[in-house]
């Protein structure tokens, strides 16, 4: 089965049931106009000349006709490379050129770039989601699907054919194009689907970026295979996303660290009722278990955490709808389903022991096929079936994983290994701390030791000294943080990874 056939396999029949609404303006699209517009789009796609084996660039902010863009060009067989629409026109042009994409499918907003970028790598097709502006010479998305022929049969194997090149984050150094095919992405959705029972019920808020294969697969796709009704916001804004979430009625809520740590801290939140609310998901990054509680108790549900990779499709490890109570906050709940695990000393093959941390392997149909054009990666990163995630992990009796942190951002002092989101954590737990991040830097006799980047509370006023003597009195000697700077933010992707490499250069 195809990526499109699954979701959508059952649209038709959810009628006029809204697919997707956009928060900000309230255009909506039916289940059965989803249906139709991906039918259209993707025949007028194969009219174009797109074939399987082909890629679409996709450049827009969350918004619900990205839905028919996706799935339209997926269904005309070729891969979708989902673009972020912040990037510049040289680093989109880096996107479309290395996916070797024929086409690109663009927002009102930033048609312009997508048009200059056309003209630099030669793409004799853009198209415009929404009315191309007067005279900008672009072609608007609705003439491409009226122009449509019913949509090509598709003889193409799930297994071997790619149907989406999301890019890596590019947190720890340049981001890398993954090959996902038909199957690992329909793999992960069914996987999901397990343990989360989205129905026609739900209404899910999709402020998460749809470019990124957290927002691809676990909030838009799983939404639209349910039956939901997904709910597009095009940036998170605390005030418009509470209102949505109210006026919505929405049940099921999508987070990465820094929209929680807004919300744990803001007042006001108790002025939306956001009764229906019964799940909220949070992934992407380390997340704080204090910060987590002060969060739950002000929205009234409950947060949990899924892990994963865009490598993986991306979900490996997931909490069920029906263990939220039980699994501790701070953990990522427990291996999804067809997926194997395994903890090895890092660099190594070798297993630790139980009860110990080791760098997390995971094996399962979600993993990808490969990077893009990089075999050398590709078989570094992928042994035997087992990805190596690059990060340290263990795992409790009762099955519950718990991510320490990213290896490569562990700070090597003297011989011990410190991690930043522990100390990242202290901090945030002074009432004076709005935000923390901490990286390693050049030490006499440490070699290398932890620097945090402090933002204080808006009314706080705190000296380096105090909150240097905070973290000394609570973690041991050879973790404490031996300079401190405060800063106005920290520097974050679009998913709230914190961005070290950039902290890191400002430093240099
Ligand atoms: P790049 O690989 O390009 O450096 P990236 O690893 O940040 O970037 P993604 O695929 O978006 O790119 O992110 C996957 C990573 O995100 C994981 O390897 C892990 O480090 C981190 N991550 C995901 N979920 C969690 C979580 N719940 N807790 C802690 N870390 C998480
Ligand atoms: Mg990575």
């Amino acid at each position: 089965v195809t990526l499109t056939e699954y979701v959508l396999g059952a649209a038709a029949g959810f009628g006029d049931k809204v697919a997707l609404l956009d928060g900000v303006t309230g255009e909506r699209i039916t289940y059965a106009e989803l249906a139709t517009g991906v039918s259209a789009c993707a025949g007028a796609l194969a009219a174009l000349g797109v074939r399987p084996g082909d890629v679409v660039a996709l450049l827009s902010h969350n918004q619900p006709r990205y839905a028919l863009a996706l799935h339209g060009a997926i269904a005309a067989g070729a891969a979708v490379t989902p673009i972020n629409p912040v990037f510049t026109p040289a680093e989109i042009a880096k996107q479309v050129t290395a996916s070797r994409a024929k086409v690109i499918i663009t927002s009102e907003q930033v048609a312009e770039k997508a048009a200059e970028v056309a003209r630099q790598t030669g793409i004799a097709h853009v198209f415009v989601l929404g009315e191309p502006a007067a005279g900008s010479g672009l072609r608007g998305f609705d003439e491409l699907r009226n122009s449509g022929e019913p949509r090509p049969w598709l003889d193409i194997d799930p297994a071997t054919t790619v149907a989406a090149l999301p890019f890596s984050s590019g947190t720890t150094g340049t981001a890398k194009g993954v090959r996902l095919s038909h199957r690992n992405l329909v793999a992960n959705l069914a996987q999901t689907r397990v343990g989360w029972r989205i129905t026609s019920d739900d209404v899910q808020a999709a402020v998460l970026p749809f470019f990124h294969i957290y927002g691809f697969t676990i909030i838009l796709n799983s939404g639209l295979l349910g039956g939901a009704t997904v709910v597009t916001l095009p940036r998170f804004e605390l005030d418009g996303y509470l209102a949505a979430l109210a006026e919505q009625r929405v049940t099921r809520a999508y987070f990465a660290p820094p929209m929680v740590l807004a919300l744990a801290d803001a007042p006001g939140v108790e002025n939306y009722d956001l009764s229906p609310l019964r799940y909220a998901l949070c992934g992407a990054a380390p997340l704080d278990v204090a910060v987590t509680e002060r969060a739950e108790e002000r929205l009234g549900c409950l947060i949990r955490q899924g892990y994963g990779m865009t490598e993986a499709s991306p979900g490996t490890h997931q909490v069920f709808d029906s263990d939220f109570p039980t699994t501790p906050p701070g953990s990522v709940g427990r291996l999804s389903p067809n997926t194997e695990a395994r903890l090895v000393r890092p660099g190594t093959n070798i297993d630790v022991e139980p009860g110990e941390t080791g760098e997390l392997l995971v094996r399962g149909p979600q993993v990808m096929l490969g990077y893009l054009d990089n075999p050398e990666a590709t078989e570094e990163t992928i042994t035997d079936g087992w990805l190596h995630t690059g990060d340290l992990v263990r795992v409790d009796d009762d099955g519950v994983f718990w991510i320490v942190d990213r290896l490569k951002e562990l700070i090597k002092y003297k011989g011990y290994q410190v991690a930043p989101a522990e100390l990242e954590s202290v901090l945030l737990s002074h009432p004076a701390v709005a935000d923390a991040a901490v990286i390693g830097v050049p030490h006499a006799e440490g070699g290398e030791a932890p620097k945090a980047f402090v933002v204080p509370k808006a009314a706080a006023t705190v000296e380096a000294e105090e909150l240097l003597t905070w973290v000394a009195q609570r973690v041991a000697p050879y973790k404490k943080v031996r300079q401190l700077e405060f800063v106005d933010a920290i520097p974050k992707s679009p998913t709230g990874k914190i961005l070290r490499r950039v902290l890191k250069q400002q430093q240099a």
